[in-house]
């Protein structure tokens, strides 16, 4: 990691150089809620003015360039009663601009699943490999909990970080290619003040958090509450719409789908992001459901987050953005039930535990 400073006004000439050059997507506001406040999603942009650097979450995460809601996997074309697939994995350099630390992290999950495992995901492979990634740290949102999981910071994972110490940026350079863009630019050695900037800025961020999600042992934990009433109590809140998994950053679970031509002289391999909220999710071959009822499925999605993945990656998948709270209807997020789940088992713990001595 090679560490430097950039004022802002040359940073910014830095950005409109590079998404004038590439195709870049970063933050913009695209509405506003019920409350007013802003709604931002990464959208392409053409020129530096297009970003809105300050910020908050976007609604949908970075996930969607990586690994698309829908993208094809191969084309079968049928003639003279033989067939030939074909199959691509070409993917267009990307700038990605304004990433959070948590959704850095997301990433990086992501590549433990479809890069670093037994198969790993040649599709995902070019996207990745294709994909240039700039970081930005921020002030928490009121309900962002990733400083709980340890996702408030990352140290990979990306090509460019940039901390924000007042008149300058902090820059993280980690790759060649970043610094030879970089290079060209104002760029100077952090001075001992700029260091010390950094560090308050560091401290800043740590103690602006508001959310607290209680993680230690929460696999064990997890394990224990399978047959806890709980979930059927968020379960019943739950409406099946799968959103929370689209919003998801980590969410990768999938469906197949073979779409045949309108012709039928062809037809296309398909996969489509799924979620495990959804009814059919767990249904097999003469229509049995393995998980039939809405809790059973809410508790599969919280235990592949925080109990199957912990155990076998020694991290849960989720990194506390909460976007799946921000958007549930149902109104049904991560830090409320597991702290329902806490609550319950402490309760429980209260009415089992022995009488004090009677002298
Ligand atoms: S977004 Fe909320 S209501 Fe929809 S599936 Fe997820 S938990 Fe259920
Ligand atoms: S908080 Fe929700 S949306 Fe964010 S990573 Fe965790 S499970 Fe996914």
């Amino acid at each position: 990691m090679i560490y430097k400073v950039i004022a802002k006004p040359e940073f910014e000439k830095f950005i409109d150089a590079l998404v004038k050059a590439n195709l870049s997507y970063g933050p913009q506001q695209v509405d506003t809620d019920k409350d007013g406040n802003p709604i931002y999603q990464f959208k392409e942009v053409k020129a530096v003015g297009d970003i809105a650097f300050d910020y908050t979450a976007t609604a949908s995460s970075a996930k969607h360039f990586l690994t698309p809601y829908r993208e094809t996997l191969s084309h079968f074309t049928f003639a003279n009663g033989d067939w030939e697939q074909d199959i691509s994995y070409d993917s267009k350099p990307l700038v990605l601009i304004g990433l959070r630390p948590c959704d850095i992290s997301a990433i990086n999950i992501l590549d433990d699943v479809l890069l670093n495992e037994h198969f790993p995901s040649p599709y995902y492979l070019a996207r990745r490999k294709n994909t240039f990634i700039i970081g930005m740290d921020h002030l928490p949102l009121p309900d962002c909990f990733c400083k709980s999981l340890n996702h408030h910071t990352v140290t990979t994972g990306f090509n460019l970080f940039c901390s924000d110490i007042g008149d300058k940026y902090y820059l993280s350079i980690n790759s060649s290619k970043a610094y030879n863009y970089l290079k060209e630019f104002d760029i100077a050695d952090p001075t001992d003040e700029d260091d010390c900037k950094l560090i308050d800025r560091r401290k800043l961020i740590k103690q602006s958090f508001k959310t607290d999600v209680e993680v230690t042992g929460l696999p064990s934990f997890l394990d224990i509450e399978f047959d806890s009433p709980i979930w059927t109590k968020w379960g019943d809140k739950c409406l099946n719409c799968g959103t929370c998994a689209m919003v998801c950053p980590t969410c990768y679970c999938y469906n197949m789908e073979d779409r045949p031509d309108i012709d039928l002289k062809g037809s296309s391999r398909q996969k489509q992001l799924y979620s495990c909220n959804l009814v059919d999710f767990a249904e097999v071959a003469g229509g049995h459901n393995f998980r039939p009822k809405n809790g059973d499925r809410l508790k599969y999605r919280y235990y592949h987050h925080y109990l199957g993945f912990a155990e076998n990656d020694n991290q849960p998948i989720c990194v506390g953005c909460n976007r799946c709270g921000r958007a549930c209807l149902a109104d049904i997020n991560p830090k409320d039930v597991i702290n329902d789940l806490r609550m319950e088992k402490e309760s429980c713990m209260i009415c089992v535990s022995p009488s004090p001595d009677k002298t």
